[in-house]
């Protein structure tokens, strides 16, 4: 099964939620106005977040992807 990385970039994220939007299942409100990406661990040379999917969420991973009026997400493959 083909797997995916969901690349979040918080810094660049202004809190319009469109990701939050279309796939609660993927983020979180957090305090600050800005979502967080669940179970996702933060890649300290990139500076960005990073969630390991497979196919089977990879739809939704794109949708949010979508939804983002400032690329904060962009999602992968990593393996096929
Ligand atoms: S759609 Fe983009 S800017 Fe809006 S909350 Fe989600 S990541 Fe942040």
């Amino acid at each position: 099964m083909a797997k995916y990385k969901i690349i979040y970039d918080r810094d660049a994220c202004i809190g319009a939620l469109g990701c939050l939007g279309v796939t609660e299942e993927l983020w979180e409100l957090a305090d600050d106005g800005k979502v967080n990406l669940k179970g996702a661990v933060f890649n300290e040379e990139t500076q960005k977040w990073e969630l390991i999917i497979d196919e089977n969420d990879f739809d939704i991973a794109r949708a949010s992807e979508d939804a983002c009026p400032v690329q904060a997400i962009k999602v992968e493959k990593v393996e096929d």
